[in-house]
């Protein structure tokens, strides 16, 4: 069986940050910053050259929260900083034996979204600092504004082009599901087994390791629907464009921000479009109303206020039979209805695969959820070093992990608290 310092599970952003960190790519601070608190700002002038090298803790006892600490160096103004006023550098050192497993390339979820999909927040807030965004759309000549939304076909080649040119393609296997993490036999001279599934040739992979980044993200379990009849060749699981639903009428299940989006943009594309959702009416108008900083929940505004001809809203409704022929029956707080739909999308979210952990029992969870809609449950950390509680020497990464927003501005800083306790722990620096 081969071993590994380190294994990644996941090639989200999540997962990509920590692997950069334990490449060798260590921040230092640089220049005329400012933190707001001076008992912070002295620590960081004595560690500027090496903070990964002092244990976080210090200042969690201080009442100070790590992961800010290297936040504020990455994102210390509410817009982009040009990048010759960056204070956050990078020294190149030796790597760290590790190795990553990813369903989908770099990029993860990203790869996966809507073809047309925009983010919800400013480019720079889905950079990972190590490789700004501002210097990869300089390179690949692309005329973007940084504080603006970013596209999912420019923010999946970013975090292509992070691992290309951070050097960490060599130890990354795409196309490989890990499939479960459990304790290493005594017999075995490491803390974990990570057994995985190479999804190409369905070849089953074994590895041990002593330390597991979990950054398998919030979409790792899609949610299933609790219909009859989802296996209907016009039901689709996941939502990419108007063109690929062919025919006039489409039903969209869900409720949250992929949903509304699908909804939208089959409308906006001149289908009739069902909307189902099992919320009030009440709870949808609140987060459209709340998203009016976004061009597309503006538009939602405008659909509203229109004659909506060809928008149906059923609210407190639920689709309970897919029957073939695309007959869909509805579940409404008035009683049971049938539609004729030559298309339903099915777009409810996800969770985190906990089950890959179903090895260790009784896990901590905190449940997360934000203003932008998104909730899971997190597994609780330490929040000096995003160390499980539960089992030693396994770090959430990315949106698992308790103590981070959901959003990769929320968590990126987790990387250098990860990367820092496995570098210390293992001696390394
Ligand atoms: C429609 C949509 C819009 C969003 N908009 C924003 C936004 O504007 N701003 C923002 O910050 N966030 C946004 N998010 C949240 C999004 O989750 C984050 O941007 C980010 O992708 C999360 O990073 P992650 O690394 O935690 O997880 P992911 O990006 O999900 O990456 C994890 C990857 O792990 C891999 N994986 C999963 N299971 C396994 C397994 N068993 N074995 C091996 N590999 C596995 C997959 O390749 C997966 O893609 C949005 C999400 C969605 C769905």
């Amino acid at each position: 069986m081969q071993h590994h310092s380190v294994i990644i599970a996941g090639g989200g952003p999540g997962g990509l940050g920590v692997a950069a960190t334990l490449e060798g790519w260590h921040p230092r601070f640089e220049g005329d910053y400012e933190f707001p608190s001076p008992e912070v700002q002295t620590f960081a002038r004595t560690h500027e050259q090496n903070p990964l090298a002092f244990d976080p803790h210090e200042l969690l006892e201080r009442g100070h929260r790590p992961i800010d600490f290297y936040r504020m160096r990455h994102h210390p103004i509410q817009g982009a900083l040009p990048l010759e006023e960056w204070t956050l550098k990078f020294t190149k050192n030796d790597r760290v034996d590790w190795l990553m497993f990813t369903t989908e390339g770099p990029g993860g979820l990203w790869n996966n979204t809507p073809k047309e999909q925009m983010t919800l927040g400013p480019a720079h807030w889905m950079e990972l600092a190590h490789y700004p965004i501002g210097k990869f759309y300089e390179q690949t000549d692309r005329d973007r504004d940084i504080n603006a939304l970013i596209h999912r076909n420019d923010l999946v080649p970013y975090y292509q082009a992070f691992a290309e040119e951070l050097g960490l393609n060599d130890h990354i296997r795409s196309g490989v599901k890990v499939t479960n993490v459990s304790p290493a036999d005594e017999n075995i001279e490491a803390r974990f087994i990570v057994e995985a599934v190479d999804q190409t040739t369905g070849l089953d992979i074994k590895y041990s390791c002593d330390y597991v980044v979990f950054g398998v993200g919030p979409r790792s379990s899609i949610r299933k629907l609790d219909a009859h009849g989802t296996d209907q060749n016009y039901v689709s699981l996941a939502y990419t464009h108007p063109e690929d639903y062919p025919g006039e009428r489409v039903m969209v299940v869900g409720g949250g921000r992929s949903a509304d989006w699908a909804a939208q943009e089959l409308h906006d594309a001149g289908k009739i479009v069902v909307y189902v959702m099992r919320q009030k009416p009440e709870s949808h108008l609140k987060l459209i109303n709340e998203s009016q900083f976004l061009p597309y929940y503006q538009r939602w505004g405008e659909i509203l206020d229109g004659e909506q001809e060809r928008m149906g809203l059923l609210y407190e409704s639920n689709v309970t039979v897919f029957e073939s022929g695309g007959l869909a029956t509805i579940s409404t707080n008035k009683g049971r209805i049938q539609l004729q739909v030559d298309h339903a999308v099915v777009e409810i979210g996800g969770d985190p695969d906990y089950e890959i952990l179903r090895s260790y029992s009784d896990l901590t969870f905190h449940a997360k959820r934000d203003n932008f809609r998104f909730q899971l449950n997190q597994l609780v950390v330490d929040q000096a070093t995003f160390e499980s509680v539960d089992i030693p020497g396994l770090y959430p990464a990315g949106y698992s992990a308790q103590g981070t927003g959901l959003s990769v501005i929320g968590f990126h800083a987790g990387c250098f608290l990860i990367a820092g306790d496995i570098l210390r722990k293992s001696g390394a620096i």
